[in-house]
């Protein structure tokens, strides 16, 4: 079979493999990849010095976010030949921590967690892979293709379980939303905003093209800029990164606002803030702020809930390009009008 894999800490060592099929363990799925989808962190473990390779090899197999077809289920494994299966990416540490050991590896204590593709496992952007059944994540057949969104859709119901986590600590009913960044995770949590009813309004530097289309499609308010915002947002979702965006953000949200930051700065750029207003500022208005990173089951089965929940023409929106397996390597440069890129794996 072929795969997408990489020498993680090696620039320009990025390649079209033949490796051996794997071979299920007992107890283990094995899986047809059908789409890989693409993401920021694809191009870090590609570009920089992001991700570690399994132990004892030195390429790795690429992409975390993924869609399969069962081709071998156990009996006992509550699957069945044929069905969709995304992979969960994080799995819990050996040891494990008291949080892995709960089921909550988001929450790992101790950093020895793994992830497929990304950090010690490879990823799924091969034709064939295997997985244990208590990381696959069964996807309706009648989302097809749109399956490959469950991953980055896990991250945003995560950010919403966890905004709303916080929100019972007082009397809180929010209606107006904002989010910036109009990227995948951007607009999958502006989805979310909308599925809860909420005044929803997005925030990116884009004037034109699908990101604004898919923001005025789904009936939320688009913004290029945060001074245009004529209301103070109750709760906002960070998903720019830019350290310049979450300051300026933090000063403009209502009394008892939580904002929840997705985004990675990835950098050291450095940025004047008033840092004893924006103090008072959280202080007074009971204000919190948090950070949230991966997910579990809990928030890859509420992924696809949600996903099967939307209308399926906006989702295949998201979905920019599906580049052959062979040319992979060409969904990790931007074009015009990118959203969310995938990686088709069959032949
Ligand atoms: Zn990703
Ligand atoms: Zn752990």
């Amino acid at each position: 079979m072929r795969a997408a894999t990489v020498i993680p800490g090696k620039p320009g060592s990025s390649a079209v493999d033949e490796l051996p099929d794997p071979s299920p363990k007992p107890g283990e799925l094995l899986v047809e990849g059908l789409l890989a989808g693409v993401c920021s962190t694809d191009e870090d473990v590609v570009e920089s010095e992001h991700g570690t390779s399994p132990a004892g090899r030195e390429r790795m197999v690429l992409f975390h976010e993924s869609l399969g077809r069962v081709s071998h289920a156990p009996a006992i494994s509550g699957f069945r030949e044929g069905d969709h299966v995304v992979g969960v990416v994080r799995r819990p540490d050996p040891r494990p921590c008291p949080a892995c050991a709960a089921g909550q590896w988001d929450f790992c204590r101790n950093n020895e967690y793994t992830e497929c593709g990304i950090r010690g496992l490879d990823g799924f952007g091969s034709q064939r892979w295997t997985v244990e059944p208590r990381f696959a994540v069964p996807v309706p057949h009648r989302l097809g293709e749109l399956g490959v969104l469950t991953e980055p859709t896990s991250i945003v119901e995560k950010a919403w379980e966890q905004a709303e986590f916080v929100a019972k600590r007082s009397y809180f009913a929010p209606r107006r939303v904002l989010v910036t960044g109009a990227g995948p995770v951007g607009l999958l949590a502006a989805l979310l905003g909308k599925q809860r009813e909420l005044d929803v309004h997005v925030m990116d530097r884009v004037e034109r093209g699908a990101k604004p289309d898919l923001v005025r499609e789904l009936g939320a308010g688009y913004h290029t800029s945060l001074d245009e915002l004529d209301f103070e947002p109750e709760l906002v979702f960070e998903a720019t990164g830019s350290g310049d965006v979450v300051f300026d953000v933090l000063r403009r949200t209502a009394r008892n606002a939580i904002t929840v930051l997705l985004g990675l700065s990835g950098g050291d750029h450095t940025t004047r803030i008033p840092a004893g207003a924006i103090n008072d500022e959280l202080v007074l208005d009971n204000d919190t702020v948090l950070g949230t990173v991966s997910a579990n089951l809990r928030h890859y089965r509420g992924a696809v809930h949600a996903l099967d929940a939307a209308d399926r023409g906006w989702l295949n929106g998201l979905i920019s390009r599906r580049v052959p397996l062979a040319e992979w390597q060409r969904a990790l440069r931007a074009e015009r009008d990118d959203v969310k890129v995938t990686v088709r794996l069959a032949d």
